[in-house]
């Protein structure tokens, strides 16, 4: 297998060396930018597969940063912030954040996310054949041309709102999505969090009763929710 490069875009040295000794003790190569300006540089010359953001840099903000490198770049970012607000990884994951880690966070716990990532996006390139018709997690089967969703075959009766909301976590599993993220995806514009709420629980309700072992839909709270892959 490929050995994935990593790039930390970190200021803290003791941090910097934390994640470094981390990264190289399971077999993935790691390159430190200590800010936004080393990081761009980076970037260019080592096309990385994984980019690790801490959100606090010395020359540039962390959001800013996530927004520069989304107008030419897909590379999976996750964020690493000190701040505990809720705003800074919303506004973070709505710039095109992949997903977030807040400060303190474990070691294992980073690289169970980076492991997430790297799947996911091998994930989508393998589905890139088919044009992604399909998507299966677990018992769950999404069938986008014909607009039905199944779970262990038998079709679950959706509502329009319910399916839509669906194929928005799908098409993005494995991504936390902001509220704002689902309510703009589902009704254009407007943020309803209250109605995506409602939603949000009907639609659970018929998966969980059809499937009452996997938990699809994880929630984060204050934050979004995000589709995880289950075994
Ligand atoms: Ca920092």
């Amino acid at each position: 297998m490929k050995t994935m490069t990593i790039l930390v875009i970190e200021d803290d040295k003791a941090i910097q060396n934390l994640i470094r000794t981390a990264l190289e003790l399971n077999d993935y190569k790691s390159i430190i930018a200590g800010s936004g300006e080393a990081s761009l540089q980076s970037l260019l010359s080592y096309n990385p597969d994984v980019l690790l953001l801490d959100l606090g840099l010395p020359d540039m903000d962390g959001v800013n940063l996530i927004q520069k490198i989304r107008s030419w770049s897909n590379i999976p970012i996750l964020v690493i912030s000190a701040r505990q607000e809720d705003q800074d990884k919303i506004s973070a994951l709505d710039a095109g954040a992949d997903d977030y880690l807040t400060k303190p966070f474990s070691v294992d716990e980073m690289l169970a996310r980076i492991r997430v990532i790297i799947r996911r996006v091998s994930l989508d390139h393998q589905q890139v054949d088919q044009k992604a018709r399909l998507y299966e997690n677990g018992k769950m089967l999404i069938d986008y041309a014909a607009g039905c969703a199944y779970i262990d075959q038998q079709e679950i009766h959706l509502t329009p709102n319910e399916y839509k909301l669906l194929c928005v976590l799908a098409k993005n599993s494995g991504k936390v999505l902001t509220h704002n993220y689902l309510c703009n995806a589902i009704w254009g514009n407007g943020y309803d969090v209250t109605s995506l709420r409602v939603f949000m629980t009907t639609l659970r309700k018929k998966i969980e009763k059809a499937d009452p072992d996997h938990h699809y839909i994880q929630t984060h709270i204050g934050v979004g929710y995000r589709m995880v892959q289950v075994s």
